[in-house]
């Protein structure tokens, strides 16, 4: 018999590097992210400087080895940063996310020797910020409907077209663009029945590559910004092509997993902190006498939430611990947890605006923030009907995932 006991096992923290994980990153997001969340919601900025601080923390390049310049930590210290910055402000989150799991851990695991060398380092540290271009204004979820195209000319490809909805794809109100953005284009030719996508890195400065326009008037993840980005026969030298030419739909694959576990984690951070929300506010409100959390309606609110929260972050975690980063092989449950966690978050967020009453309806008491925030996690990184696609075909192709 092993001497290996169960009991010692917590599937949240499984190791102390894990733990002071998240003490670091909960102490950060109390002293620094909720103070300034509900401003930068207020007024749709991203806040740069606070960003760059997370390059201090070792967070910017979480799943980078400590060569390039990152920590070298694994899926699930990715799920307790995004869990924990996340119960304050998803919105920064979701800059974060779209720099550190998007743009860098997509190169990390896919780019070569030479461009990890020249770009992670700084993308690391903070000084740099980056950012991923999938989504058109015409394709979201088929993506092979994409129509920017590269082509190929001379020692390298002129690109042109637009990518739409690209999360930090401006870094200020006017139009400077990221440091650095990894895109994916055709590669095939006009006459080719089949689509052919191939990836790229394009820097700040490059002819060609701009700013198209920062989406204004979003519902939330106003924290964050998104913007439209236009490549007008822009040149991108052969060094930057990530991988081999028609490789991208592997590059998505791997890089689609860690982004929709990080998207269920930010659902966690949300439904976490409306959870505490809710229990402080029905422990403080009395009506009719009572306090409120002595109504079996509000218990329902309270416990219902609970055993939500508790089933969403066992998959989650567990999924994260069963992933690696440098190859697919968990779809089925990165689609799963991203299915099953994300209502959750904005169900618990719902549930604590109604615990609240009129309390819940404004911005002082945050879940009104995290409610509209939540609803992104349905759409980007994959829809819901995505997901319920994408593992439908999975299980009838995998006769071993139900055992
Ligand atoms: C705030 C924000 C940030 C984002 N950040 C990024 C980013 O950084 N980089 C990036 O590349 N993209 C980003 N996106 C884009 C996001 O990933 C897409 O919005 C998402 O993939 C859906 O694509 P779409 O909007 O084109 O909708 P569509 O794909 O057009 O879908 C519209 C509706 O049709 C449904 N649908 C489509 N196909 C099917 C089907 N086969 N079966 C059933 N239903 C279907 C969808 O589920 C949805 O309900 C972001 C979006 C937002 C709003």
């Amino acid at each position: 018999m092993s001497s290996f006991s169960y009991s010692e096992f917590d599937l949240f923290q499984p190791t102390e590097e894990h733990s002071l994980l998240r003490k670091t990153v909960r102490d950060f997001s109390e002293a620094e992210i909720e103070p300034q969340a509900a401003k930068y919601d207020r007024e749709e900025q991203f806040n740069g400087e606070l960003f760059r601080k997370l390059g201090g923390l070792g967070l910017l390049g979480i799943t980078v080895p400590e060569e390039f310049g990152g920590a070298g930590m694994d899926p699930l210290a990715v799920v307790i940063a995004h869990e924990e910055i996340s119960t304050s402000d998803p919105g920064f989150c979701l800059a974060y996310l779209a720099h550190a799991l998007l743009c860098v851990n997509n190169l990390c695991v896919n780019g070569s020797e030479s461009q990890k060398r020249e770009f992670l380092p700084k993308l690391c540290s903070g000084e740099h910020i980056g950012a991923m271009g999938m989504s058109e204004p015409d394709a979201g979820t088929d993506v092979l409907g994409m129509k920017t195209r590269a082509r190929e000319e001379d020692d390298g490809f002129v690109v042109n077209g637009r990518k739409m909805w690209i999360t930090n794809g401006c870094v200020d109100d006017g139009n400077t663009p990221c440091d650095c953005l990894l895109f994916y284009a055709r590669t095939d030719k006009e006459s080719d029945e089949k689509a052919q996508l191939s990836s790229f890195l394009v820097s700040k400065g490059t002819p060609g590559f701009s700013v198209g326009q920062k989406i204004r008037d979003k519902l939330g993840m106003r924290a964050s910004n998104t913007a439209e980005m236009c490549f007008d026969d822009c040149r991108i030298p052969l060094e930057n092509l990530v991988g081999k030419p028609g490789e991208s739909l592997l590059h998505m694959m791997r890089n689609l997993e860690i982004e929709r576990v990080g998207l269920a984690a930010m659902s966690l951070g949300i439904a976490r902190r409306s959870l505490s929300v809710m229990m402080k506010y029905a422990e403080e409100r009395k009506a009719f006498g009572r306090k409120l959390k002595e109504f079996g309606q509000i218990q329902e609110h309270i416990a219902t939430s609970f055993a939500e929260y508790k089933a969403a972050r066992t998959y989650v975690y567990d999924t994260a611990r069963r992933m690696k980063l440098d190859r697919e092989g968990t779809r089925l449950d990165s689609d799963g947890v991203k299915l099953f966690a994300t209502p959750i978050g904005k169900k618990i967020a719902d549930r604590a605006i109604q615990v609240l009453g009129g309390y819940g309806y404004v911005g002082e008491y945050v879940v009104e923030r995290l409610w509209r925030d939540s609803k992104l996690l349905e759409i980007g990184g994959g829809t819901l009907e995505a997901h319920q696609k994408n593992i439908t075909k999975d299980l009838y192709r995998d006769g071993a995932a139900l055992r």
